[in-house]
């Protein structure tokens, strides 16, 4: 055994988030002892205490010390805190890593997609995981409509594959987060949020969207304790319960059927009349109401969840309004505030795209934050208003918001660059000086 420091992971079957958090610690080569805590009673009691009453998995110990779920272990690892704990932090006085010909931020079905054609060009990306390694699909068990799977495939499978497949052609792929790509001067300066840097010629960001919260009473204290942005990770854990789920599109409707499994009966409160989920799932959800397993709140909207972290979500208050939206017609009489006793809080409301590491540069974005491309027919689609930085599924596309569609717009992107670089490197032979696009152009 080395000097490394003990590290302990309690994990669940089934739990996206647990295997993020073995990924992690598997791609620094440390090694470290699992808990299952699915079915095991007393390893649940266990980790309950000495996660200081949570009952989310994965909880993370070093040498004794709770690190947390999969949230708190990715914060300290994008501040170089982890290395430390772990006592494998190097020094690096200048900070700057490396040159890349391409950096790509993100190991969704974008930027892996992006990674394979890029590696398949000899652009040899680099491609940076982010908070959430795999991205969004990662937390779907069960994704029945990407080509190719007519039995459908599991999310975290669906990524890995991607990840092989990347790899193989010459992409590596790296734990960390951008804090922020610096477009003053050619090459890019890619700062990450633990003081390394990288140079890139082009960069392509495939950044998605993370999950929304409503910023209610009882949020920020019961989130991990009863309250949760992830079914398939956390529900089993409130087996029994009556669960609450919020929202009203495919995420909120698969959350809600995934559910069925451990509830006592799934609410789905929506604030409007009518679901944006596609029919499929309103269908399936419909099949659950016939079977008394669901029951839908239509014009709905939850204010405050109640509860403690000693004893998770006691019951929460919802306000009606046949009118719909009822928190904005708190004044109107038609509209009815009452408590709910359930046992569990699940948030399927949608997401904000990621692009805070790109606000000093001269890319544009949306009102909702989504990034501008240049879009249209013929080529150079997916390039932003800064020359050779490129954006690729749902951080660009508000829209679709499809694993498929990602997938195509990051092969797209990957192309563009390679045009880019390719532009780049007949400049550089030639000697012509290439302009770089000012950050406010
Ligand atoms: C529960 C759920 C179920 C779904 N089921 C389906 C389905 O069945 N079929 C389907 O087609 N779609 C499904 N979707 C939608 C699908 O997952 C998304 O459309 C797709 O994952 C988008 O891929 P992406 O690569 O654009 O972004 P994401 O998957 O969001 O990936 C973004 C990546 O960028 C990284 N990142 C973010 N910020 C930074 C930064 N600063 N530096 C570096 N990296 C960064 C993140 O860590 C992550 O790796 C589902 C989504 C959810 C949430």
């Amino acid at each position: 055994m080395s000097d490394q420091p003990r590290v302990e992971i309690y994990t669940k079957t089934d739990c996206p988030y647990c295997e993020k958090a073995t990924d992690l610690f598997d791609s620094k080569g440390i090694e470290y002892e699992t808990y299952n805590v699915t079915d095991d009673d007393d390893r649940f009691e266990e980790m309950v205490e000495r996660a200081n009453g949570r009952k989310t998995a994965p909880e993370v110990f070093i040498d004794d010390e709770l690190i947390g779920g999969w949230d708190d272990t990715s914060a300290l690892n994008e501040t170089g805190e982890l290395d430390e704990k772990l006592g494998i932090a190097e020094d690096n006085d200048d900070g700057i890593v490396e040159h890349r010909k391409l950096v790509i931020a993100g190991t969704g079905i974008a930027g892996l997609t992006a990674a394979i054609y890029a590696g398949r060009s000899n652009n040899e990306p680099l491609v940076i995981e982010g908070d959430e390694p795999g991205g969004q699909l990662t937390l779907t068990t069960d994704v029945a409509n990407y080509p190719g799977f007519p039995e459908g495939i599991g999310g975290p499978e669906l990524v890995n594959n991607m990840k092989e497949q990347a790899t193989q052609f010459g992409a590596e792929l790296k734990n960390g987060i951008i804090e922020s790509v610096d477009d003053s001067s050619r090459p890019f300066r890619v700062e990450m949020k633990d003081g390394d840097v990288y140079t890139a010629d082009a960069v392509i960001a495939a950044s998605g969207a993370s999950a929304r919260t409503l910023g209610i009473p009882g949020e920020d204290e019961l989130m991990g304790y009863g309250l949760s942005t992830c079914a398939t990770c956390d529900g089993a854990f409130f087996r029994g319960e009556d669960m609450l789920v919020v929202g009203g599109g495919d995420a909120a409707m698969e959350e809600a059927t995934f559910l069925t499994k451990f509830a006592d009966t799934v609410y789905i409160a929506h604030r409007r009349e009518e679901f944006r989920a596609e029919d499929y799932w309103v269908d399936r959800v419909h099949e659950k109401v016939e079977d008394g397993e669901i029951e839908i709140m239509k014009n709905t909207e939850l204010t405050e969840i109640h509860g403690s972290q000693e004893d998770g979500v006691d019951h929460v208050t919802l306000v009606e309004n046949d009118k719909g939206h009822p928190t904005d017609r708190l004044d109107d009489p038609g509209t009815e505030e009452f408590d709910f006793d359930v046992g569990a809080v699940f948030f399927a409301i949608g997401h904000t795209p990621n692009t805070d590491y790109l606000e000093d540069t001269g890319v544009e974005t949306d009102d909702d934050g989504y990034l501008k491309t240049n879009g249209g027919d013929g080529g150079n689609q997916t390039e932003t208003d800064v020359s050779g930085i490129f954006g690729a599924g749902d951080v660009v596309d508000y829209h679709y918001q499809q694993a498929v569609t990602a997938a195509g717009m990051g092969s797209k992107a990957a192309l563009d660059a390679d045009e880019y670089l390719d532009d780049l490197e007949r400049a550089d032979s030639s000697g012509e000086e290439v302009e770089p696009a000012a950050a406010d152009d």
